[in-house]
């Protein structure tokens, strides 16, 4: 071990490899270590307050102090710390959780799978597809298909379903079978002139395309988030997913809805898939499942997947697959009891009150000069700077418009997230109105420090 200093700066640069971050420039940018955490609030070491108006990564739903999820995990620390659910063992909290899910599911969704973290789950939704189209006498019909710009995770095969070119750059990604196609959004992709609804329309006829080009018994499933997250978000236009589904029915292929972000309130109902009238196959879900306190995922199949799961498993006399902490007791003790308190607190009628002054103040900043788009459900929202409205012309990534815009958000005590010139919002649930005016005045100031910068540009 290296001498240690009593600095958690130079301490945290001598050890750490930090995931998603500009390796080359942190020794010299340092880390920002947070301490403590208070409702909607995170607090750093030098004692600086700021609102997460990103939730973490879009996943503390419920903040950063919740007593009651404290004392589920120490209940359950105290009884059984761990178990496993493999060769017939069980463990009360996964039994629990996987009942109120499939409970909350919409309707055909039957089994529960779970796992520890977003790409794990959508994983393993893959390798339960794949295993369905064995099981189904299909062994041909194998491809996934994802779309550019969709978030999906980094292991192997969910940062292949990843559509964003850094996720696959220098990693050899994506593996063979996984396609992408167009993701819908009009502001990025539309042609000149082109409305949303002929937009929308290219974008299924795309798809059916593609699945036309490859053939249709090569393609197994179609993954897509309800509102794409980490990709920009991208609020899907109006007949988009209605059309996707019915290219997908017409092939036989199946739908996996990743409702990583989505999941529990986001989009101000339970899951995106009600707010898009979504019927998937396969639903994913981590981040909010557990309102963040403890790792833990799930993939929820339907019944005609779980059935044929049983079959294969007959054949091979066991289903080869799980992960030693799938449905770890502690972790689904916290996810229980999350779920106990969006019910208690009514959090989705919160959603949907407090959204309507996320959105007013969202769409707001559309006016403002260098604002291309303003676009958001529910608490997750984001706004784009373009050099030209008219235009849309993105800054020059090298001008750092969206990470300056970040860091003085930071120093008005306000963390957002600049996904290059996209400043993202994704607040917790339990946000008021009071904190939402907050974190927006900390982000219009930043915007106006940053003005100069852009002006030049
Ligand atoms: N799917 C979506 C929609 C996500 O937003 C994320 C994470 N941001 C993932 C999957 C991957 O989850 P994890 O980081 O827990 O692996």
């Amino acid at each position: 071990m290296n001498a240690r200093s009593n600095s958690n700066a130079v301490n945290d640069v001598a050890s750490l490899i930090h995931p998603y971050t500009n390796l080359a420039r942190h020794p010299e940018a340092g880390p920002v270590v947070m301490t403590r955490g208070d409702g909607v609030y995170v607090e750093d070491e030098h004692g600086r307050r700021y609102i997460e108006g990103m939730s973490g990564l879009w996943c503390a739903s419920l903040g950063f102090s919740e007593k009651r999820l404290v004392e589920a995990a120490t209940r359950q620390l105290e009884t059984l710390p761990y178990y496993h659910l493999f060769n017939h063992r069980s463990v009360e909290p996964s039994i629990e959780l996987a009942e109120r899910l499939l409970d909350i599911a919409p309707a055909g969704l039957g089994k529960v799978l779970f796992a520890n973290s977003g790409s794990e789950a959508n994983d393993q939704a893959i390798k339960l597809v794949w295993y369905y189209n064995n099981a189904r006498g299909r062994p041909e019909k194998k491809k996934i298909i994802s779309r550019w710009r969709g978030y999906h995770g980094v292991t192997i095969a969910s940062g292949s379903l990843t559509g964003l070119p850094a996720n696959h750059a220098d990693f050899d990604l994506p593996i063979a079978n996984i396609l992408h196609t167009d993701m819908p959004s009009h502001f990025h992709n539309a042609k000149p002139g082109e409305s949303v609804a002929d937009f929308t329309r290219r974008m299924v006829d795309n798809l059916e395309q593609l699945i036309l080009r490859e053939g249709p018994d090569t393609i197994a499933a179609f993954i897509a988030e309800p509102v794409c997250g980490s990709g920009g978000v991208i609020v899907p236009p109006e007949g988009y997913f209605a059309g996707i589904q019915a290219v997908l029915r017409k092939y036989d292929i199946l739908f996996i809805a990743d409702e990583v972000i989505c999941g529990f309130g986001r989009t101000g109902n339970m899951f995106g898939c009600d707010t898009y009238d979504l019927k998937p196959d396969i639903m994913t879900m981590a981040k909010a499942l557990s309102a963040s306190y403890l790792p833990i995922s799930a993939t929820i199949v339907s019944d005609d997947i779980h059935e044929a799961m049983m079959e294969q498993s007959r054949k091979h006399g066991g289903f080869a697959h799980g992960v030693t902490y799938s449905g770890h007791p502690v972790c689904a003790a916290v996810a229980v009891e999350t779920l106990k308190i969006y019910e208690d607190r009514n959090i989705i009628g919160h959603v949907q009150e407090v959204s309507t002054r996320f959105l007013e103040r969202l769409h707001a900043l559309a006016e403002r000069p260098y604002i291309g788009e303003a676009r958001g459900v529910g608490l997750i929202g984001a706004v784009e700077l373009v050099t030209d409205k008219a235009s849309r012309t993105p800054f020059a990534p090298a001008l750092g418009i969206g990470p300056g815009i970040q860091a003085k958000a930071m120093e008005n005590g306000v963390i957002v997230r600049a996904l290059r010139d996209v400043i993202a919002f994704c607040p917790p649930l339990i946000i008021d109105r009071q904190q939402i005016d907050m974190m927006f005045d900390g982000v219009e100031k930043a915007l106006d420090a940053m003005e100069p910068s852009m002006q030049a540009n």
